[in-house]
């Protein structure tokens, strides 16, 4: 088959639907997708019956509502479509009530206390906005999971909230300016997704991969990616086997992967889709991260999504290209051909450089986890501080409007906004400064902090809400404007005078930057995430988060909980794998290097006394030494550990690990490492950096 036989072959698209259900059904769901208009039983029965006809016919035998808990990932329950016939047969059935709403026994994911364990029951509902696919052998219906009392579970409903704020005050925008009829803006995204490759069976011999997703020991192997070879380089005929068969099943479920390269590390990879709406992008980059690590294991292959899995190369992230648009077409982030277009144009991008500045912490801590602490400011990610590259042209723009001074872009001219045309961007195509984490691409922004592993909901759901929040206030301004254009050009102007500190086009791994972002520009440096993570419930946040309705309090205190809460435990697990491994692994393997070293020595000075055997003993000597530092930091972090598990408080755990834990794990590192340099390979426990790094 070719891919157009076979796109999206698995999913109950617009044209399943079509086909499938009666004119008027038809009409009514597209009223509930297009307009969130409620869906009735009559309609959904409808629905349900044509998605279970053509999920059976297509190999399905369950169903399941399909949710993205607080846990990060997704999460799915399959109920079998069977039901018995008065015959003794079956038959396979489905009905409205069950598409529309299901109530997994789910009493087990993270809610922060918004669930008493008698109501521990929540429920999910059905996103009509996003199509409905079989995985497997499971007709899997993207749904969103709440509570009884109606608070948000999940990471999907936020962000339909967020999306819908959005839209919101994008379109009291638009319609100041008076354009074109639009009836909804949404916003777009775009996620490239980076991603490691390396051999199942050296995967199985390293624990702390098994266990946490990165090394926790590895010595720096002779070469690295310093000769930056793998970059763009030739894809391997594995890994192109790997791809090949990824992108066969990613096209199957309609998810439009795109572009494929090797990246700067070795065994180093990227994905990248093309852009659709936010939660469908949300989604699809859920299933793409499941489906990558699924066809590793039929290549004999482990896919790895943590930020970093390895020290001394690049660790992996997301770059999270984001747009607005409307239903009409156009791209609200895309200079425009007409005077008011412009306008427009530069309104909606200073109202982003104001979101970016004002909600600076936001953005910080939607990628704030265990694994992006390794990365961000590691010089290979952006720095934790944000900023936002808008290219020299466009910033000569802002300046102008700014001083109210000729514009010496191409062609000489003073801007006046609303009268003027402004000068063609030419769209730059050359590297865009990669250090940035936050640059303007042209007609949309790339947020470069997201993590590998992370659902992109997050970032999205505070870009969105930030974005809504500075377009709210700009409407209630606009829309009292007795002179419009006036108006219109000092908001604009003002509002660059008031942001532009967070325009940064320079090189954000500079240790410079650091200090005059923070010292002179007064940027935040939230580096580690109970730091940024505190700022959730900072009032201003909150206040702006509550006041769209994408989040309410509650929610907010509960998230804050399990966010904290997931970092402690995830680094509580590195903290016992690491002592588990150095104490049954390591220093066993070097004491018999020892022993052996030592035995060489005995028998070396019976054959011949006069031998002094100074190497060996040099040997034993630095060894010997060595396991001492390693059982002594064992020892150390394991009280470390059992003094984390005395605290209650989760801010407090927080900080225990920053400061009692993190140091710890890094000391005994380093001791086990410098070992591992020193042992013969045929004694170290496990495969090395260079063995995972270049064996696929
Ligand atoms: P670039 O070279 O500027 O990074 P690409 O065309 O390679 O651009 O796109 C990178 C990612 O950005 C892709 O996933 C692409 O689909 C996405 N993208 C392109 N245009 C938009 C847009 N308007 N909104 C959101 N994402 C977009
Ligand atoms: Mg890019």
């Amino acid at each position: 088959m070719t891919v157009p036989e076979y796109f999206a072959s698995k999913v109950f698209d617009d044209r399943v639907m079509k086909a499938r259900l009666p004119a008027n059904v038809y009409h009514s769901l597209k009223q509930t997708i297009e307009n969130g208009t409620e869906l009735d039983l009559s309609v959904a029965n409808a629905v349900a019956s044509a998605m279970c006809t053509w999920a059976v016919e297509n190999g399905a035998t369950h169903f399941t509502h399909w949710f993205q808990p607080l846990t990060g990932t997704t999460a799915e329950k399959h109920d079998g479509f069977i039901s018995p016939a008065p015959d003794g047969g079956i038959i396979m059935e489905f009905s409205g009530k069950e598409l529309i709403k299901g109530e997994p026994d789910a009493s087990s994911f993270p809610s922060g206390g918004l669930r008493a364990t008698f109501e521990a029951r929540g429920y999910t509902a059905w996103d009509p906005t996003s199509y409905a696919f079989i995985k497997d052998k499971t007709l899997c219906i993207p749904t969103a999971f709440c509570s009884y009392g109606g608070e948000a579970l999940d990471k999907k409903t936020p962000l339909l909230r967020s999306m819908e704020a959005l839209n919101k005050q994008a379109l009291r925008i638009l319609k100041v300016f008076g354009g074109p009829d639009v009836k909804r803006v949404t916003s777009s995204v775009g996620p490239e997704q980076e991603y490691f490759l390396i051999d199942r069976d050296l995967w199985k011999k390293r624990r702390d991969l098994v266990y946490t997703g990165r090394t926790l020991f590895g010595a720096a192997p002779p070469k690295g990616q310093e000769l930056e070879d793998h970059y763009f380089g030739v894809i391997k005929p594995r890994v192109q086997a790997y791809m090949n068969d990824l992108n066969e099943e990613l096209w199957k479920l309609g998810i439009l992967a795109k572009t494929e390269h090797n990246e700067v590390a070795p065994a180093q990879h990227e994905l990248a889709p093309i852009y659709s709406t936010t939660n469908v992008a949300t989604d699809h980059n859920q299933l793409t991260m499941e489906i990558m690590k699924k066809v590793a294991a039929k290549h004999g292959l482990v896919c790895l999504l943590h930020e970093k899995p390895f020290a001394g190369v690049n660790g992996s992230g997301k770059h999270n290209n984001w747009s607005i648009s409307t239903d009409t077409g156009v791209n609200l982030l895309s200079p425009g051909e007409t005077p008011y277009e412009n306008a427009q144009f530069l309104l909606f991008l200073v109202a982003v450089v104001q979101a970016v500045d004002e909600y600076q912490d936001l953005l910080r801590l939607s990628v704030a986890t265990a694994g992006n602490d390794h990365r961000l400011g590691a010089n290979e990610a952006p720095p934790a501080v944000i900023s936002i590259f808008l290219g020299d042209e466009l910033t000569a723009v802002l300046d102008a409007i700014e001083t109210d001074s000729p514009y010496n872009g191409t062609e000489k001219m003073k801007l006046k906004l609303g009268v003027d045309v402004l000068p063609r961007f030419t769209r730059d195509t050359t590297d865009r400064n990669r250090t940035s984490p936050f640059a303007f691409t042209g007609n949309k922004f790339e947020f470069r902090m997201v993590g590998s592993g992370d659902s992109i909901a997050c970032a999205n759901i505070m870009l969105n809400s930030s974005v809504a929040e500075i377009l709210r206030r700009m409407a209630d301004i606009l829309e009292n404007a007795d002179n419009f254009d006036e108006t219109l050009h000092n908001l604009i102007k003002n509002t660059i005078s008031a942001h532009k500190r967070v325009i940064f086009n320079g090189n954000g791994y500079d240790d410079a930057w650091i200090v005059e972002a923070v010292e002179r520009r007064g940027l935040m440096n939230l580096r580690t995430t109970p730091e940024a993570l505190s700022r959730l419930l900072d009032k201003k946040n909150m206040d702006m988060l509550i006041s769209h309705g994408v989040f309410t309090e509650a929610e907010l205190r509960s998230r804050y909980e399990i966010q904290l809460e997931n970092y402690c435990k995830s680094v509580r697990i590195e903290a016992l794998t690491m002592i588990d491994i150095a104490r049954k692994e390591i220093i066993p393997a070097v004491e018999n290097y020892i022993s052996s070293l030592a035995s060489g020595i005995a028998a070396k000075k019976a054959a011949a006394p006069e031998l002094a055997c100074n190497y060996e003993i040099r040997r034993v000597r630095k060894l010997s030494s060595l396991t001492d530092i390693m059982d002594d930091g064992a020892e150390d972090l394991s009280s470390a550990a059992a003094h984390l598990d005395t605290i209650q408080d989760i801010t407090e755990q927080g900080g225990e690990i920053i400061n009692g834990i993190l140091p710890k794990m890094a000391r005994l590192r380093a001791a086990c490492d410098e070992a591992e340099t020193l042992t013969p390979v045929d004694f170290w426990p496990f495969p090395t950096y260079g063995d995972l790094l270049f064996s696929v």
